[in-house]
């Protein structure tokens, strides 16, 4: 049995870090401000956003709501959005997705500011992390680096190989990868002999959204499996992409479904907050 990534006790150990520069930028004068802008009411944005204010909470950032009816117009969200870009005392403005279908979510997504893009979806925080600039990161990739460096799996050098190319898990996640100096291979639907790519690698992160897809044929002896997927199955229980009891017997670290990258996501909207609040001294 290898090595299981405890995201969850992770994550804990950032926000307590986050906790004490908190304070230390409150004593120069800066609130950390975070404005959550939730359109509408679908019942798993609401739970996401609760767990945000909650971490929030925690951490000791200031959290500020904005929960618009469905009804909202793309315009009305825009004029708030702009609001929040001028307001010198908001650091950080998320806009849970997916937004209701008569909303242009990539319209809205380019009107926050770059400098306030704490969940690094801007098309400029995208482009700074593909050209080595200093940006936002998108909070998910950025918690499996974190745990990767935290439980001292090296990157450099290795064979990492990611199952999805979305823009929010499987493009961002390779980009840092590569960025850490790993031989980095893209997988896909169209990819050929997917298991076979698979076991080649040193780090193999599933970012797909189809539960236990991923067996021990995909696995190599040893290797660290990153399992960004989250399932909800007919039972309630929920489970990644990877088969875990299985492929845990082989790999050399794994992280489990639920408890791994998932914490990690939030710990990380908590540091872009911290990090873009510190600008302001
Ligand atoms: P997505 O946009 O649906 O992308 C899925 C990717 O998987 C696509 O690139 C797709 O390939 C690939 N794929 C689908 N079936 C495949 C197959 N049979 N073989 C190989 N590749 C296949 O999903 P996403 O937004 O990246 O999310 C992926 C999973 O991560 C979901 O379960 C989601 O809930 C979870 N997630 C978790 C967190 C967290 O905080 N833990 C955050 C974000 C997402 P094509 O491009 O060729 O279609």
């Amino acid at each position: 049995m290898g090595t299981i990534i405890d995201g969850k006790m992770t994550s804990k150990i950032i926000k307590d870090e986050l906790k004490g520069q908190v304070v230390s930028l409150k004593e120069q004068g800066v609130e950390p401000t975070l404005a959550v802008v939730l359109v509408g009411g679908d019942p798993a944005s609401q739970v996401y956003v609760k767990h945000k204010k909650k971490a929030c909470e925690y951490v000791g950032i200031r959290s500020l709501a904005y929960e618009l009816s469905a009804e909202t117009t793309e315009e009305e969200l825009l004029e708030l959005i702009a609001t929040l870009n001028s307001k010198k005392d908001v650091h950080g403005i998320l806009v849970q997705l997916p937004l209701p279908k008569h909303i242009n979510e990539e319209k809205v997504l380019l009107a926050i500011d770059p400098a306030k893009d704490v969940d690094g979806f801007h098309p400029v925080s995208v482009g700074n992390l593909s050209i080595g600039r200093e940006g936002f990161v998108s909070c998910t990739p950025a918690g499996i680096i974190e745990l990767l460096k935290r439980y001292e799996i090296p990157i450099e050098g290795q064979n990492c190989v990611i199952i999805g190319r979305s823009n929010i898990v499987g493009k961002p996640v390779s980009m840092l990868l590569l960025r850490e100096s790993g031989t980095v291979t893209i997988c896909h639907s169209r990819t050929k002999d997917l298991p076979g790519v698979c076991k080649q690698a040193d780090i193999l992160v599933v970012a797909i959204g189809r539960p236990n897809f991923v067996t021990k044929d995909f696995v190599k002896e040893g290797a660290t499996v990153i399992d960004v997927g989250v399932n909800r199955l007919e039972s309630g229980k929920l489970c990644g992409d990877v088969a875990y009891e299985e492929c845990a017997e082989i790999a050399g670290a794994i992280t489990p479904v639920p408890g791994g990258v998932g914490p990690m996501t939030i710990a990380m909207l908590m540091k872009n907050c911290v990090q873009s609040a510190s600008r302001c001294l």
